[in-house]
């Protein structure tokens, strides 16, 4: 089977690092990919955004499967384009990729299903919006543009003022530009995060082992919002009693929901919860592999993923037996100092080869790129996703931490608590 993955991250790099691992698998191309992934796969220079050249690439290479990794492409309609032309694809359809591409279409969605989630309401208006902060808002509130945003878009404002400024900066000023049209306010909820992936073909949905990630740049959870530092998995507040309320009341409801709506949903539903103390309610969903949960939750996965895709693909996934090993993973992202601000590239990256000898540890590149004579340079914020296993959180952790001494490049920056606090608390 041939194989083209959509995407360029750390995320793709995990994908693709499993998908060779099955015998399915004859050739994998990856578009536009990056250096790590190119060990592995043909990259392609086409854009994850170029629609015309994926699929026109897909048809000339005889494409058996595409698997969709990047949120923009899935939102923008690529499986349908894909589809189109006749290739089997991996990833919800436009219309049911709304369901990470508008949060005030998810929100609604939860209320109409009783889905537990944070109080809301929607607005166009920024005048509207500004009159129910002074009338009927609790502080601190959250504002949250309502398309993508690339996981900046959400503000927490910690009185009215911050807050009007918020809505200022969201639907004014237009600083995620057109995701900031429509704005939902919602309810501060507190609690504990954790994200659960999980695989949906349209009807049933198989949950993967939890992930906890860490946002913020500093360590001690300070500093800026990032794509992801950094993740561990499982979370050891998914507790039994946890996982059986979100089956009951927030995986199967939000599949049939989609399913109601005439929008069937075939891929990843990322599960953002918020453990609060009236039980997990969703903070968001995602319509993808998260990155980096990617990265500690497919090492720990025994079924051969394709498999699980091509069941999802073709409606069966009720025969399938997710499984997952019984061991812990931390990953520790490697990035460049400065992220996620401003940042220098372009450094050569010394030490990568010793994950090739290493059962257990693996170095999923994000922003990596070859210069002219084929050296391996840093090439974005994310450098690298340092992913070990462990026989449990703690022994994961120190493996991940001894990892990141192997790699070396200028302006190496990295949180050094991740899972810390986890590890302390058990
Ligand atoms: P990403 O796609 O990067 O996960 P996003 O832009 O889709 O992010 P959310 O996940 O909805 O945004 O929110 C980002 C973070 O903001 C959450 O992980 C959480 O820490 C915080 N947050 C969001 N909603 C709330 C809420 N109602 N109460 C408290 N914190 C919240």
């Amino acid at each position: 089977m041939k194989v083209l993955i959509v995407g360029s991250g750390g995320r793709e790099h995990a994908i693709a690092t499993s998908v060779a691992k099955s015998s399915k698998v004859e050739k994998i191309y990856c578009a536009p990919g990056n250096a790590g992934i190119a060990a592995l796969a043909e990259c392609v220079e086409i854009q994850a955004m170029d629609f015309e050249r994926l699929v026109a690439f897909a048809k000339e290479a005889q494409i058996d499967l595409c698997i969709v990794g990047m949120d923009d492409p899935l939102v923008g309609g690529l499986v349908d384009e894909m589809e189109a032309a006749g290739i089997r694809t991996f990833g919800p359809r436009k219309n049911a990729a709304i369901l990470e591409g508008s949060k005030a279409f998810s929100k609604d969605l939860m209320k109409k299903y009783n889905i537990p989630t944070a109080q809301y309401e929607n607005f166009t208006d920024p005048k509207k919006a500004i009159e129910y902060l002074e009338m009927e808002a609790k502080f601190p509130i959250v504002l949250k543009a309502d398309g993508l945003a690339l996981g900046k878009g959400v503000l927490i404002c910690q009185d009215l003022e911050e807050a009007k400024d918020g809505v200022r900066t969201i639907m004014e000023d237009k600083k995620f530009g057109t995701a900031g049209n429509t704005m939902v306010i919602e309810e501060f909820m507190t609690g504990r995060e954790v994200s659960v992936l999980s695989f949906v073909d349209g009807k049933t949905i198989k949950p993967m082992t939890s992930a906890q990630d860490h946002k913020r740049a500093g360590d001690g959870d300070t500093g800026l919002n990032t794509g992801g530092m950094g993740t561990f998995s499982p979370s050891p507040f998914y507790t039994k009693e946890v996982d059986e309320f979100c089956e009951k009341y927030i995986y199967q409801a939000t599949v049939d929901a989609m399913a109601s709506e005439g929008r069937p949903f075939k891929g990843i539903i990322f599960f953002g919860l918020m453990l609060t103390e009236e039980g997990p309610k969703v903070l968001e969903y995602n319509a993808r592999f998260g990155d980096p949960e990617a990265q500690v939750v497919l090492p720990r996965m025994k079924n051969d993923l394709i498999d699980v895709i091509e069941a999802c693909i073709d409606g069966n996934l009720d025969q399938v037996d997710l499984q997952f090993e019984d061991n812990a993973a931390v990953c520790v992202v490697l990035a460049s100092d400065g992220y996620p601000v401003s940042y220098e590239k372009g450094y050569p990256i010394k030490g990568l080869d010793r994950f090739d000898s290493e059962e257990g540890y693996y170095c999923f590149h994000a922003g990596t790129k070859f210069d002219e004579k084929g050296q391996i340079m840093t090439n974005g914020g994310r450098v690298l996703g340092v992913t070990a296993t462990g026989k449990d959180l703690k022994e994961a952790r120190a493996n991940a931490y001894k990892a990141t001494e192997w790699v070396e490049f200028d302006n190496k920056y990295m949180r050094h608590d991740i899972g810390k606090a986890i590890d302390e608390a058990l």
